[in-house]
């Protein structure tokens, strides 16, 4: 199995002992494969991230692949409180989702009263006893109609524009945190086991 894993560490750390730790603990991890850490840990000074998420935004663009072990700077926002305005976005995401769910179960094939439906595209006859899912299975066409699909894009489409405004309202929040928190590492390492 692959494992990527993530781990925050204070700026000043003593960056070999922080590496002798992962490497023992990727020893510990896969002993069967035997040995810890492929490469050692290459540390980025230079940018500081403005908060955790975008920190491992950089190391994925970062990342050299097979095995590379990295790390970036980043502050510590993560203390930022949410705010009324964010918990508003978040109620608005949770009703939406939950009134996709339930349109989603209202609209599915196995409510309707017939024993059998037709494929729109295959025209194969598929009895509903027997179908498992909203899909035909010879063909993989969703059965549900095509306002059923807009309605569900449109669903799809509200919850990325909260997902937004959610993400802009806590870049806000954490602005203001900003200056006190704390600069510290956020490491990314890989290994087989
Ligand atoms: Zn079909």
């Amino acid at each position: 199995m692959h494992a990527i894993e993530y781990v925050t560490v204070k700026r000043n750390c003593d960056k070999a002992k922080v590496e002798a730790e992962i490497d023992h603990r990727v020893s510990m991890e896969n002993w069967e494969e035997g040995g810890g850490l492929y490469k050692g840990i290459r540390w980025l000074e230079g940018t500081v991230y403005p908060n955790v998420e975008e920190a491992e935004r950089a190391l994925e663009e970062l990342d050299r692949g097979s095995y590379d072990n990295l790390a970036v700077l980043f502050r510590d926002v993560r203390g930022a409180k949410e705010t009324a305005k964010m918990k508003k976005i978040a109620e608005q995401k949770e009703s939406t989702m939950r009134a996709r769910d339930s349109y989603a179960e209202s609209q599915s094939v196995h409510n309707r009263k017939s024993d059998t439906i037709t494929c729109p595209k295959c025209k194969s006859r598929l009895a509903l006893a027997y179908l498992r899912g909203e899909h035909c299975p010879l063909c993989n066409t969703e059965l549900r109609s095509n306002t059923f699909v807009l309605r569900m894009e449109k669903y799809d489409d509200k919850l990325k524009e909260l997902d937004k405004k959610y993400k802009e309202e806590k870049r806000k929040a954490e602005k203001k945190i900003e200056k006190k928190a704390e600069i510290k590492w956020r490491i990314k390492y890989e290994y087989h086991c």
